[in-house]
């Protein structure tokens, strides 16, 4: 069965960062299904295609995944070559294992393609490893946000001795925060908040657990934006102006 539909990671958001299968299965998509996160820029590589958006930013009401699953499956069996299109990767709180699961069981192929996702990408662009000898002996993705309302086991996080990356997490800092120190995790912990990571607007809000609420707030931070928690959150590689770092700057900056 040859592949009809792609689910292609498109990155955090900086266009460099596509793969270059990405790029490939663009150039050769006849119709492009576009989520809310991914930069327009993408669409360059696919110039020819039928751009379908069907995010729920951008005006309007968000599309409802049945509604763009059953489009997939239409251009699909009218034999047209279709990518769905999603910020950083289809498989990291992108549904990208649900709508791989049910093209199959209506016979349709689909390849996975992955992009970056924006966890990685918005430490690196904070200068931040995820892992470090002697700090960090693993990484733990999380989203804060869930459809059934449902808690994460945070103590069990708190205690895990990982760096902890947290999607979706800016309208639930100060329970995320609470959940935390409850768990016993320092209120020292450092933490930084990467908005809008790879873009050329992104900012970057270094703080610790006990004050991230308030930091955010003084920052006005606003999503999309990745948490990283843990003490390779106050690391500083190379390649960000200071002036980017400091709280009380970007809440300057935004006055
Ligand atoms: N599949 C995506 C995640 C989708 S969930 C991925 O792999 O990156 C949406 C969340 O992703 C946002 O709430 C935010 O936490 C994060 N996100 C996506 N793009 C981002 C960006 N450029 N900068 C910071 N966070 C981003």
């Amino acid at each position: 069965m040859e592949t009809s539909v792609w689910l292609i990671g498109a990155g955090p958001g900086d266009p460099e960062l596509l793969t270059l299968r990405a790029v490939k299965a663009l150039q050769r998509a006849q119709v492009v299904l576009v989520d809310d996160l991914v930069n327009p820029e993408v669409l360059e590589f696919c110039p020819g295609a039928r751009v379908i958006r069907v995010g729920k930013r951008g005006g309007c009401r968000s599309t409802p995944q049945d509604f763009i699953q059953r489009l997939m499956l239409r251009y699909a069996r009218q034999g047209l070559r279709v990518a769905r299109l999603k910020g950083g990767d289809p498989c990291i709180f992108g549904r990208g294992g649900e709508e791989a699961e049910w093209l199959t069981r209506h016979g349709v192929a689909c390849e996975v393609i992955n992009g970056i996702t924006s966890g990685l990408a918005a430490a690196t662009a904070a200068g931040i490893p995820l892992t470090l000898r002697g700090a960090a002996r693993g990484v733990t993705l999380v989203t804060a946000h869930t459809e059934d309302g449902s808690e994460l086991a945070w103590q069990a996080l708190a205690q895990g001795g990982t760096t902890l990356v947290v999607y979706m997490g800016v309208a639930r800092l100060a329970a995320v925060a609470d959940a935390l120190l409850a768990g016993g995790l320092s209120g020292d912990t450092a933490v930084a908040m990467i908005e809008r990571a790879s873009l050329p607007d992104q900012r970057v809000c270094r703080s610790t657990l006990a004050a991230m609420a308030a930091d955010a707030q003084a920052f006005a931070l606003q999503s999309p934006a990745i948490l990283v928690i843990g003490e390779v959150a106050a690391c500083q590689m190379s390649g960000i102006a200071p002036q980017d770092i400091d709280a009380r700057a970007g809440a300057r900056k935004q006055a």
